[in-house]
């Protein structure tokens, strides 16, 4: 028999990848509600769960003695039947070097809210390609979301790249009774620009290259760059570009791999961050799907006395991520989502409905 609660996600919408699952999942286990996701990153060149995939949907589960069906290596198809979150201490591990970030990203929106304090451990990778670095969500996304009355402190305990993962890190969460909404409009004033660039089992000199170009190029002081090697179970080099305003952080992050040179590594880095400072926008493009979740329950929660409900934030062109993410917000959550703007400057604004 079918289950009238039932709410169908086709996963190949729009972006068609993980997020939509990732998000999805996140918001079943929030608001109770059952998911089936069909059609799963059916827009991806390997369609259905990988490895990180698979570890956040049985972390979604496990948090709430939620009901996985279908979820295995490689499905299409998968039902998820939540129930009540069960705040606590986990350890979730993804087996090789999938992106240990992108499991957290699936079940901190619950934690945020569940009836008492958790610690998560997670083992795998900690700064993959195509996923919040450690360092992004540390410096970019957790400060946004400690605007909103829950308390979230990460802590990296050791890197872990691709290919060899081995990452872990733990993330302390005091919850909030409700989430506050918030309206980030502007960056306010410049705090600091800086740049860190990692660099594990390679020569050094591949960083002391890369630390040139980012001085040379964005004009940052010699001392505000740095470079930290450090241990890992394999290689791994990555250079992040961060600027910190009075409102808000942008941390343009770029990976050193095979075939590419550390200037041309160090470029796509500077690129990025040029990028975001020919706008006046706050929020970049990352943080804006990223931060679209927890605004979205701060909209949908019941109103409660001095809680600002949903809010608004300024970003750059809306990406592919966002606008999926926006979509599938809307099948989950009571709430509506206009975003308004041109090629330069988009505003989003979520309302309870
Ligand atoms: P998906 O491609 O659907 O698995 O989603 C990738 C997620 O990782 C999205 O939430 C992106 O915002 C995030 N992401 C990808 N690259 C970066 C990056 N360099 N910095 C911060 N977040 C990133």
């Amino acid at each position: 028999m079918t289950n009238p609660q039932l709410i169908t996600i086709d996963g190949s919408q729009g972006e068609g990848g993980g997020q939509i699952l990732r998000s999805a999942v996140g918001l079943a286990v929030v608001t109770g509600k059952a998911v089936r996701i069909e059609k799963i990153r059916a827009g991806r060149s390997k369609p259905g769960l990988m490895r990180q995939h698979l570890t956040a949907m049985k972390a979604a589960a496990q948090i709430c003695n939620g009901v996985l069906t279908g979820a295995a290596l490689g499905s299409t198809e998968l039902t998820f039947e939540p129930q009540q979150v069960v705040p606590g201490k986990y350890q979730f591990s993804i087996g090789m070097a999938g992106s240990a970030t992108l499991v957290l990203q699936t079940i901190l929106p619950a934690l945020l809210t569940a009836s008492g304090p958790s610690e998560i451990i997670l083992e795998g990778g900690t700064h993959n390609q195509w996923a919040p670095p450690f360092d992004f969500l540390q410096r970019a996304y957790l400060p946004v979301v400690n605007r909103m009355g829950a308390h979230v402190e990460a802590t990296l305990e050791r890197h872990g790249f691709f290919p060899a993962g081995g990452g872990r890190f733990v993330v302390k969460i005091t919850p909030a009774k409700s989430l506050t909404g918030f309206d980030l409009l502007e960056r306010g004033a410049t705090v600091s620009k800086s740049a860190k660039i990692l660099i594990s089992n390679l020569p050094l000199n591949i960083a002391e290259r890369e630390a040139k170009k980012i001085v040379q190029k964005l004009s940052f002081q010699q001392q505000d760059v740095t470079i930290e090697p450090v241990e890992s179970s394999g290689p791994g080099n990555i250079v992040m570009a961060e600027i910190q305003f009075e409102n808000v952080t942008e941390l343009a992050t770029a990976f050193g791999r095979v075939g590419a040179s550390a200037e041309h590594v160090a470029d796509e880095a500077v690129k990025q961050i040029r990028r975001y400072l020919t706008h006046s926008a706050p929020v970049g493009e990352y943080l804006a799907d990223q931060i679209l979740l927890p605004l979205g329950l701060s909209a949908a929660q019941p109103a409660s006395a001095g809680t600002q409900r949903g809010g608004s934030f300024r970003t750059l062109p809306l990406s592919r991520h966002s606008l999926t993410h926006i979509d599938t917000l809307q099948t989950m959550l009571p709430v509506s989502i206009v975003t308004q703007g041109n090629d330069e400057d988009c505003l989003v604004t979520i309302k309870p409905h």
